[in-house]
């Protein structure tokens, strides 16, 4: 190899083959075997990496002995079966090759005319997932809305909020300034990204009025009703909510109907963060979460999360397209073109923060296609079905409680020997290495949640979790 060359393509074509076969072999034979949350400690990996950079180049087989011997133990394997934390983010064999794909044809699809389908195949790909989640028609490119991938969820927050500013404002807060305060709203159990983007938004957090939630932790309707009465009443802007179906702690699902219905009585946009749950509605039994969502004026869920499309992918829905693109539309002369100026095109850096935009379309057509609507149905009624199994090992078990409903994949659950105990069987089993869990407050008390979502996780596995979870409690107790 001389030092300056560019990689062959006879040695790229070598290394890759090894790669895939190194992820096949992570995916199926190593990641249960390694301590799901990584056991490394500050620094550890950055003591093991060189301060300089090199000079010379290096063999591609140099690189992956670093990757088993450094940047392997410092991982948390969110692909193990045994990963149960927060919310997942899993992945998929069709989706990791059009991660590929996407990275091989190096496309920068900002304009529809700097790749005309890497704007087209998300524009369909996007209606797909728009009926495949039984989701009203308003938010179909060929209705008056559409949909684009944003890079998370926190991003389709802010840009649902801002699209909302500039309705409210009609077009003049950019511009001229806001003349009084705008508020917005969302449950105390939304989550942070909603505070987040009030802060970017020019909003400021502290007029974002994070509202009462009620025993199954969903917002209280009459809480966010009379916070709007004394917005009003005391010269505020009321201008946004964000209802959210499954929060981050428990699963809570806001009553979108209500919140619906007086979010169009008081001329508020209503964004629905459907960040995890949402993919749950790609089966019909479990489409009662998105009823009341033909009231909201965007919606996002997750691919990223349960859809088994490698991070990052966050599917965000607008119902009145023009209203976002208002919002974020900028056109300097270096990006003018004629199809552009025809007006028959869509350009999707109107629909987001940055301008440059990565071809994300690729993987979900992949992961669709090969699953199936009726393949990922499959899989996400398994997962709900282990979460499900979990729930009533833990009901049956008088040392431990249900700490909230558990509709769908998350249970949240406690020891009944109080925090210490919690905290303690949180820290051994995770210490442990067998399975990752984490933790929340509910109801004052530390919690414990276990989300099914990982794409291999399989009974024996949540048996497994129960069983240590179980058998440490004991020990504990
Ligand atoms: N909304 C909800 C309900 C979430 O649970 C999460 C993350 O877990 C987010 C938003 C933020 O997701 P992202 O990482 O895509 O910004």
């Amino acid at each position: 190899m001389t030092e300056s060359a560019h990689m062959s393509g006879e040695a790229f074509r070598k290394h890759a083959h090894e790669l895939i076969d190194w992820i096949i072999d992570y995916q199926e034979k190593r990641v249960d075997q390694l301590p799901v949350l990584s056991q490394a400690a500050p620094s550890d990996i950055l003591k093991q990496l060189p301060v300089d950079p090199p000079e010379s180049g290096e063999p591609f087989e140099a690189m992956m002995a670093d990757v088993d011997r450094i940047i392997l133990p410092g991982i948390t394997h969110w692909q193990s079966p045994n990963f149960y934390a927060f919310f997942p983010a899993n992945t998929s064999y069709p989706a990791i090759l059009g991660e590929l794909l996407s990275a091989g044809l190096g496309v920068q699809g900002m304009l529809w005319a700097t790749s005309p389908a890497c704007t087209e195949l998300e524009t369909r790909v996007m209606d797909w997932l728009s009926s495949m989640l039984g989701l009203p028609g308003r938010f179909r490119s060929t209705s008056s809305g559409g949909g684009v991938i944003q890079d998370s969820a926190s991003s389709a927050s802010l840009c649902a909020m801002l699209a909302a500013r500039e309705r409210i404002t009609e077009g003049v807060s950019n511009r001229v300034g806001i003349e009084r305060p705008l508020v917005a709203y969302t449950s105390s159990h939304a989550h942070s990204s909603v505070e987040k983007a009030a802060g970017i938004a020019g909003i400021g957090r502290k007029n974002l009025r994070l509202v009462d939630a009620d025993e199954t932790f969903a917002m209280r309707v009459d809480r966010l009703e009379e916070a709007i009465r004394r917005d009003k009443a005391e010269g505020r802007m009321p201008f946004f909510v964000s209802a959210t179906v499954g929060t981050t702690s428990s699963n809570g699902i806001d009553p979108v109907p209500e919140i619906g219905e007086l979010c169009r009585r008081e001329g508020l946009w209503l964004h629905v963060d459907a960040a995890m749950s949402g993919t749950a509605a790609l089966c019909p039994e479990f489409r009662f979460i998105h009823e009341g969502v033909e009231f909201a004026d965007s919606y996002c869920v997750n691919p990223h999360k349960w859809m088994f499309t490698n991070f990052d992918c966050d599917a965000f829905f607008v119902a009145d397209r023009g209203a976002l693109i208002r919002a974020l539309s900028i056109l300097p002369e270096y990006l003018r073109n004629q199809a552009t100026e025809s007006g028959a095109v869509i350009d999707y850096r109107d629909w987001q923060v940055p301008l440059g935009r990565r071809f994300r379309a690729l993987k979900l057509w992949f992961v669709i296609r090969h699953y199936g609507v009726k393949g990922l149905r499959l899989h996400v009624r398994r997962h709900v079905e282990l979460a499900q199994r979990f729930r009533s090992w833990v009901e049956a078990d008088p040392s431990f409680e249900l700490a909230a409903p558990a509709p769908l994949n998350l249970v949240c659950f406690r020891h009944r020997g109080g925090d210490d105990v919690n905290r303690q069987l949180l820290d051994r089993l995770n210490q442990g290495g067998d399975l990752y869990l984490t933790h929340t407050v509910l109801d004052g008390k530390v919690t414990l949640r276990l989300c099914v979502g990982q794409t291999r996780t399989e009974d024996q596995h949540v048996e497994a979790a129960w069983e240590r979870i179980r058998d440490l409690g004991r020990t504990l107790s």
